[in-house]
């Protein structure tokens, strides 16, 4: 059974009633289960649960040093390019929005790689807007090799490909894909996806399960949290992570929390995430699936992405900047993607790592020689 499938399963499950009948005793009873299901982790997400946060956050601390240690892994994203031929309503960056416009030459790319390469970051996640015909695979390809001599791990976020594509990529050095469905309500995502390839729903539904069957190491998802209903839309999340965990065990599967951050655009989320609902979302998904990675960007501000070190989270960015250009070209930045809340240094946030008594990482693996 594909995804899809799985997803239009749940089409027409009562979310609202499943909440309503949730008690106090049933989330006790799934918060010391070993093994969680579906519904287990649906309970979690429920507004009953949010009353029993200091109960789960007990068991997702435990559980996350168990397979984590107490640690924090950092990276880095390298925007490339801000062209983009898709218009989506909620983004600074989409077609219709008249930014300047800038695509990194090889050189340009070098010394941004040099800049972040400085602050001691060893994986780095390489981002353009989606414009396939302003950012062919010969370019992707190419500034990947420049890329790897910076670095020891090189993901991608950029738009989704084919499987040989995907693999293309992979072969060429790259070992960690994210790609954000943004939201799982294949009606919203119509509505919130107005032109481009990204109209799409199916085909980036699948992009993430073409990554892994292609061989990426790692495999990041997640939703653009405020965009749809904000409980089911992390429930979908969190099956999706499930799914691939399943069938791709030679493949990392972590999930990221995009909260919604105002961009150069008109939009207002309509199912806005308030902190202590993030933290609910976490803290299940935690219980639900251990061995998940949690990346927590600058998205989220340094007093929040703090308290989420010993709440679940395993992986930051920092250093951040989300321009074009930005690292080295601190007198001409284009417009950012969205606007970052923790401006903290690498150095920065390392310290605040080490303050909870975590160890800061900078690099878990190596591609070899
Ligand atoms: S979210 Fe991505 S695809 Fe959509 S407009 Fe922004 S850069 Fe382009």
């Amino acid at each position: 059974m594909s995804f899809y499938e799985i997803v239009q399963q749940y089409q027409d499950f009562p979310f609202e009633d499943f909440f309503a009948g949730i008690s106090a005793e049933e989330v006790h009873q799934v918060v010391a289960k070993d093994t969680l299901q579906p519904l287990d982790f649906l309970t979690l997400l429920s507004p009953e649960a949010a009353n029993h946060l200091e109960l789960i956050a007990e068991k997702a601390n435990r559980l996350t040093v168990q397979y984590f240690g107490r640690t924090i892994q950092l990276f880095a994203p390298l925007y490339i390019s801000n062209y983009c031929s898709n218009q989506c309503i909620y983004c600074g960056f989409n077609t219709s929005n008249s930014i300047k416009r800038r695509k990194l030459n090889l050189e340009e790319i070098d010394l941004e790689a040099r800049a972040i390469a400085e602050t001691g970051i060893q994986h780095l996640l390489m981002l353009t807007g989606e414009a396939k015909a302003v950012t062919p695979m010969e370019y992707l390809l190419e500034a990947v090799a420049c890329l790897k001599k910076h670095f020891a791990s090189v993901s991608i976020e950029i738009f989704p490909m084919d499987t040989d594509e995907y693999r293309q990529m992979q072969q060429a050095g790259v070992d960690g894909l994210t790609l954000f469905q943004e939201t799982y309500n294949e009606e919203l995502y119509k509505q919130v996806h107005l032109r481009g390839k990204k109209r799409d729903y199916r085909y980036r539904l699948d992009g993430p399960e073409r990554g892994a069957k292609a061989g990426m190491r790692m495999v990041n998802i997640g939703a653009l949290l405020g965009l749809g209903e904000k409980r089911s839309e992390f429930f979908f999340t969190g099956l999706h992570a499930d799914y691939l965990d399943r069938r791709y065990i030679d493949t990392e599967i972590s999930i990221s929390l995009p909260r919604f951050n105002p961009a150069d655009c008109e939009f207002q989320p309509d199912y806005p995430v308030d902190d202590r609902t993030f933290v609910q979302f976490l803290l299940a998904l935690r219980l639900f699936q251990p061995r998940f990675g949690v990346t927590v960007s600058t998205r989220e501000n340094a007093r929040m992405r703090d308290n989420l070190i010993q709440l679940g989270a395993t992986r930051f960015s920092a250093g951040v900047c989300t321009s074009v250009g930005g690292y080295s070209m601190e007198e001409d930045r284009d417009p950012p993607q969205f606007e970052i809340t923790d401006d903290r240094s690498v150095v920065q946030v390392a310290e605040a790592i080490s303050a909870h008594g975590y160890q800061t990482i900078y690099k878990d693996w190596d591609r070899g020689i």
